[in-house]
Order: C-alpha cells, then structure tokens, then sequence
C-alpha cells in the first residue's frame, strides 16, 4: 500500500543489530527501505545486515558508540555517503544499570543518561541537515513503561525514558515546518538481551506481566515492525510529537 511504503527511503537504526531495534530494521526493510545498522558490536552488526539482505533490502553495517557526539555525527555522514541521503532515524540504542538511587554512582547515572537519552539528541541533531535536505524526516525514539511509571531500581533509567518523550515533544514542535515528525514508542514488556537479567533481578516480574498485559504475555522484537513502518511512512505525516505505548495493554490497567 503506497501509504506505508518505504521505496527509496534511507533508516538509520540505533542499536539495529539485536532486540526491539532489529525488530524495527526488519519491518522497514521489509516496507522498501534501505537500512544503516548501527551499533558497537561489528559481530552483530554484520550479522544484522545479512538478515536485512536476506529479506531483499539494502543495508549497511556501521560501529557506532551513540555517547560519542562524533560518532553520532560520523554515521549520519556514512549513512548518507552509503545511500545518498537520511529520511528516517531511529533512536533505539539503550541500556540499564538497575540500582536503588542511594548505590547508584554518578558514572551508573551517567552512562544511562548518554546512552539512552543524550544519544537522541545528539543523533537527531546530527540527521537534521539531512533530513532538511531530503525535504522532511521522520524521528523515532524509543521509551518505556518507565517513562510513564516509575521504578525502585530505575531512578536513572526512568528519568533517561520520561526525557524521551520531552525531546520528542521539543524536537517536533521546532522541525515541523521542515516536515520533520518526531515520535516516541513506548515498549512495554519486551522477549530481549536486556530483560534476561530483568526477569533475575526483578523477583515476580515475569508472573507480573503476563498477569497485567491484556494480551496475556511479553511482547516480541516482531511487535514492533507495524508500528515503526507507521511512524516512518507518510501514513504519520499529521501524527507529531506523540508518545505511543506498545505494550500489550500493560499501561491500560492496575
Ligand atoms: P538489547 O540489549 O537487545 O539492545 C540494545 C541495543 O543498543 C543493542 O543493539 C546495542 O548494540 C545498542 N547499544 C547499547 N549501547 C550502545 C552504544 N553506546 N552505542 C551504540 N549502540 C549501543 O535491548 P532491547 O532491544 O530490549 O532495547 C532496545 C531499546 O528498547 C532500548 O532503548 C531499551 O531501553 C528499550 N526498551 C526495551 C524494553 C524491553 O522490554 N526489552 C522495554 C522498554 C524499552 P551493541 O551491543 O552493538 O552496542
């Protein structure tokens, strides 16, 4: 359908090799899109881009660290050299230190807080020009429940989350008369690298969840493919500034 399709476009996913973020390239992928996958891993990486090619798409393995403000810059540039231009960019890369507030260092804070929310900023800041170039763009970051709840052991993570949905609301009210959108997803309970150890350290969580979500279980890398080949599309060209759960129902009830 010409609304959802991505021909021609060029997506730039952070933390694109694994998890939510390979979810998303696949989808995308899938919609026509060529796609940059960008993490520190060149493995994982490679192994991204090889599962992009064999859905037919066009993609590229790029080592990027997002809390390097030159990295961030770098792979906009690749990016762009790679395909000829930027459209769509996605903000995935994050990571969690689950600590109570007393025992959590100003480096644990730090490092949750650049890698997870300054990253956004530094990479949509770095797209920009280019998207300006493409004559729009499409931003999509990733949240959380916790930037709706939050969390005994989430005081970093939660506040890197709830200052997703912020720059989303910032970065679309100053980039719309560029025909720039920017959007936010929140994940809810997600099968990942990073909930293995959440379902350890987190006593009950999986019976938690399961028993909260409508949908009666924890989402999948796959959940997210729809909702991104949504936001990256001109079917979203009115939808601005919003912060989207996909989380199985687990914010809609006690
Ligand atoms: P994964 O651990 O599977 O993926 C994290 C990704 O981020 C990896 O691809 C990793 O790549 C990349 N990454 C981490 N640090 C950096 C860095 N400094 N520079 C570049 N890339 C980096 O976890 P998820 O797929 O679960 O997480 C993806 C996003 O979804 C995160 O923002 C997370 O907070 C969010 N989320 C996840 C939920 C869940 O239930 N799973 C729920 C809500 C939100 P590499 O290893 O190559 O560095």
């Amino acid at each position: 359908m010409e609304l959802f399709d991505l021909k021609g476009k060029v997506a730039i996913v952070t933390g694109g090799n694994g998890g939510i973020g390979l979810g998303i390239a696949r989808g995308l992928a899938q919609a026509g899109a060529s796609i940059a996958v960008a993490g520190r891993n060149a493995a994982k990486n490679a192994a991204a881009v090889k599962a992009l090619e064999a859905l037919g798409a066009k993609a590229a393995a790029l080592e990027v660290d997002v809390r390097d403000e030159a990295s961030c810059r770098a792979l906009v540039a690749r990016t762009a050299e790679a395909f000829g231009r930027v459209d769509i960019l996605v903000n995935n890369a994050g990571t969690n230190i689950r600590k109570l507030p007393q025992e959590q260092t100003l480096a644990d804070w730090r490092e949750v807080l650049d890698t997870n929310l300054t990253s956004a900023f530094l990479c949509s800041q770095a797209a920009y020009p280019a998207m300006v170039k493409a004559g729009g763009g499409k931003i999509i970051s990733i949240g959380s429940m916790l930037s709706i709840f939050g969390g005994p052991l989430m005081a970093a993570y939660g506040s890197s989350k709830g200052g997703i949905v912020q720059l989303t609301r910032s970065l679309a009210a100053a980039w719309g008369k560029d025909n720039i959108q920017a959007n936010a997803i929140l994940p809810g309970f997600i099968n990942t690298d990073l909930t293995k150890t959440a379902k350890v350290q987190i006593p009950g969580l999986n019976q938690r969840v399961i028993a909260r979500a409508a949908a009666a279980r924890w989402g999948e890398p796959e959940d997210f493919a729809g909702i991104a080949v949504f936001l990256a599309s001109a079917a979203s060209d009115y939808v601005t500034g919003t912060a989207i759960p996909v989380d199985g129902g687990y914010s809609i009830q006690m």
